[in-house]
């Protein structure tokens, strides 16, 4: 997963499972990461977004923002708390995207950040449960799912990216390729790389040209990884690898693929 916000500090203000409320009878379910008003909030992987909606305010009027509830592939939800957010229910929503601003909330500015593990469309009061000997007797509260069963600590998860670093998509080029070689959608993928540039073009027009890649290494794709290899110093006519994306070849590809 991605963490979701652009700092790279796990500190939370409050912590998972913390005691909670004036009679200490309900548990932290997600931890409370302290952000600036208006920081942005990101999507921690790819999903859709199961519920959306306010938080309401409290008996002093004080507006807690919204709140996102985001279902994930694996069965996951993530849950972003106390933010302002245009996304609707139903979008489907890339990891590392903008979900959201972190809302003002004075001295008290956070991400309300949840991992919960059961399909749950409903927002848990104020962020908290009731502790599991307490459960179905906290007042209204009486039909929360359990805790620490339907909940996990958002911490126990890798964040492989921080958001203050760019997003580094699959690069589909994983072995060597030269003509002749077996076809596969890399190719398709090299030509398009090269396609990109006037100078390391397949072909102006036919196959191999603009929007009429193939999935086949041949001789004009040879000679496009040629004058690519020429033009970014990697190799040249009459040394090894010449033609042939090899190891620097592919990573100078990715380079271009990933600033796309
Ligand atoms: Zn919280």
């Amino acid at each position: 997963m991605q963490w979701p916000l652009g700092t790279s500090s796990r500190k939370p203000s409050q912590g998972f499972g913390v005691p909670w409320s004036n009679n200490q009878r309900k548990q932290h379910t997600g931890i409370d990461l302290p952000a600036k008003a208006a920081d942005q909030v990101f999507a921690c992987a790819n999903g859709t977004v199961s519920k959306t909606g306010d938080l309401g305010r409290d008996p002093n009027g004080n507006d807690y923002g919204r709140f996102v509830l985001f279902q994930h592939d694996d069965g996951l939800i993530t849950c972003y708390l106390h933010i302002d957010s245009q996304v609707s229910e139903g979008a489907s929503i890339r990891g590392g995207s903008v979900l959201g601003t972190i809302k003002d909330l004075k001295a008290n500015s956070h991400l309300h950040f949840g991992v919960w593990s059961g399909k749950r469309n409903k927002i848990t009061p104020r962020g908290a449960l009731p502790f599991p000997q307490f459960v179905g007797t906290v007042g209204p509260f009486f039909d929360d799912p359990a805790f620490p069963s339907s909940f996990v600590d958002p911490l126990s998860f890798t964040y492989t990216a921080d958001q203050s670093s760019p997003v580094i998509p699959d690069f589909p080029i994983k072995r060597d390729l030269s003509k002749g070689c077996t076809e596969g959608p890399d190719i398709k993928v090299l030509q398009q790389i090269l396609n990109k540039d006037p100078q390391t073009r397949i072909a102006m027009s036919g196959p191999g040209s603009p929007g009429q890649e193939s999935s086949s290494f041949g001789g004009l794709t040879e000679k496009a990884v040629q004058r690519f290899q020429e033009k970014h110093h990697i190799t040249a006519v009459g040394h090894p690898g010449y033609g042939v994306v090899g190891p620097r070849t592919r990573s100078k590809l990715q380079e271009l693929f990933t600033t796309a």
